[in-house]
């Protein structure tokens, strides 16, 4: 299981060569990149970000990201352009070689001098764009399943927002990764079990996908849309409803969903197994329909 790997040959494998960086439209080596303290990301975390996966050196479902930035952007009131960063994401991407891999793009509100309402004339947006190799951790534990912990949701009140501020996400990820686990699924005060620390959550009851609709508490994942897009194309039935954390012995599968998790089978949520223990049915389906998904975008 992935936490019981060393953690730093896990970044080291994930991220084996340099990774290219466009900053601000000049590219260059990500560890070249200088940025300002004064910086609104680095002193409030404010700043909003993207990640986007390649296949075969393409951006997958690059559109749909580039409108969640645009909303993001929209949303935080940043000084920033959705396609002009569109563009250098694009340009990024090609001066990289790298075929299977990750954007990561990160827009934050500017330098100026520390004050926490925002600066009376909006600074020039610092726009922050990657490209990295990304290796597949979860090849194995797609075909095994893998188990997962729940975690108190300690987040605000605006999960919505792509923001960069993840320090309860980042909690729950470790508190997963220390107990062996591949991820954590968020429980709020009513029980629901809204989403994982970095991905959507879907279980299956009697042949129906249930997956929490789309509200504050959660990330409009761009996963999750093409999960239900998958779903209606493989004729699985498909409702917006929320799990519970005291009746998870209703649900006869569990599956997560992210843009670098793909769909990932989980068969167990705090020691307990869900439905027979192993990757049921309805999720293989899945996983074959996304794959199918990947080979016809990665073959135009
Ligand atoms: N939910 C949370 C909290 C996330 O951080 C992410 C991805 O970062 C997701 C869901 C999955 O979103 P997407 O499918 O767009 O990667």
């Amino acid at each position: 299981m992935s936490g019981q790997r060393d953690s730093a040959s896990e970044i080291r494998e994930m991220f084996v060569k340099e990774p290219l960086a466009n900053w601000n439209g000049a590219i260059m080596p990500l560890s070249e990149v200088r940025v300002s303290v004064l910086d609104r990301a680095f002193l409030f975390g404010d700043a909003i970000y993207e990640v986007i996966r390649i296949y075969n050196g393409k951006p997958f479902l690059f559109q749909e990201h580039v409108s969640r930035l645009e909303k993001s952007i929209e949303k935080m009131g940043l000084a920033a352009n959705g396609q002009s960063i569109a563009a250098r994401i694009q340009e990024t991407i090609s001066a990289s070689d790298v075929e299977s891999g990750i954007v990561y793009v990160q827009v934050t509100r500017g330098v100026a001098p520390r004050s926490h309402r925002y600066p009376d004339s909006l600074p020039k947006p610092n726009e922050l764009i990657y490209v990295s190799e990304f290796n597949d951790p979860y090849l194995e534990l797609r075909e095994t399943g893998a188990a997962v912990i729940i975690q108190d949701d300690l987040r605000w009140k605006r999960c919505d927002l792509k923001s960069v501020n993840l320090l309860a996400n980042c909690m729950a990820a470790q508190a997963a990764h220390e107990a062996g686990c591949a991820d954590a699924l968020f429980v709020n005060t009513a029980g629901e079990l809204v989403e994982g620390s970095r991905t959507s959550l879907f279980g299956v009851r009697n042949g129906t996908i249930l997956t929490a609709p789309l509200g504050k508490n959660i990330l409009p994942g761009i996963t999750r849309k093409l999960l239900m897009d998958l779903a209606e194309k493989s004729g699985v039935e498909l409702r917006e409803e929320t799990l519970h954390s005291e009746r998870l012995s209703e649900i006869d599968e569990l599956f997560l969903t992210g843009t670098t998790t793909e769909i990932l089978p989980i068969t167990a949520v705090d020691d307990q197994p869900i439905g027979s223990g192993e990757v049921g049915p309805v999720v293989q389906r899945l996983l074959v329909a996304y794959k199918n998904r990947i080979a016809e975008f990665s073959a135009l």
